[in-house]
């Protein structure tokens, strides 16, 4: 079956359990980014969440 893409906020905001799942990459991608700017105010770029936060399970 296919892969997903997750990013546990947890570990990059101690205080936060948002995660993202999603078969679509660029849909993690996107709701990682909206998360991140909206709750923390943070602007990731699609390489950095992609290199520093989203894991493949
Ligand atoms: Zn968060």
């Amino acid at each position: 079956m296919g892969q997903a893409h997750k990013l546990d906020c947890e570990s990059a905001a101690a205080d936060c359990r948002f995660i993202v799942q999603s078969e679509n990459e660029a849909e993690a991608i996107e709701l990682a980014k909206n998360h991140m700017k909206e709750v923390h105010g943070a602007n990731y770029t699609d390489d950095e969440l992609r290199a520093d936060h989203l894991q493949v399970v």
